[in-house]
């Protein structure tokens, strides 16, 4: 993929996503008070309004991580082994941060972490 047509499609991951979180009832009051907010400040204000758990923030957070990756030539590059991940994983997810083993990994890493806390 050229990164042109990575971008394009970051951009089109990024306003569908910008588009979800401006429909979360939290977010309408913030929203109202300023609508151009960049990424970063996004991610400031979900935070603010303790969303960080949400499944929306993770993605802009991916979203935000593969944005940085692309801008200084690592994007597709494994975030665990800098390693190349694989093109099927990336085709079905852009914001894919982790090659295959390392997610493996790191799922069953969390899973032990869940275990541990209950
Ligand atoms: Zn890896």
């Amino acid at each position: 993929m050229s990164t042109n047509h990575i971008k394009q499609t970051l951009s089109e991951i990024e306003s569908e996503l910008r588009a979800k979180i401006g429909a979360l009832p939290e977010m309408q009051a913030k929203l109202m008070e300023q609508h151009d907010y960049s990424l970063c400040e996004l991610i400031q204000v979900m935070t603010d309004v303790h969303l960080c758990e949400h499944p929306l923030f993770i993605k802009l957070m991916s979203l935000d991580a593969a944005r940085c990756q692309l801008e200084i030539g690592l994007y597709g590059v494994c975030s665990d082994c800098e390693s190349e991940i694989e093109p099927e994983r990336l085709a079905s997810n852009p914001l894919e941060q982790r090659c295959l083993s390392c997610s493996n990994h790191f799922s069953q890493q969390h899973r032990q972490e869940l275990r541990l806390n209950h």
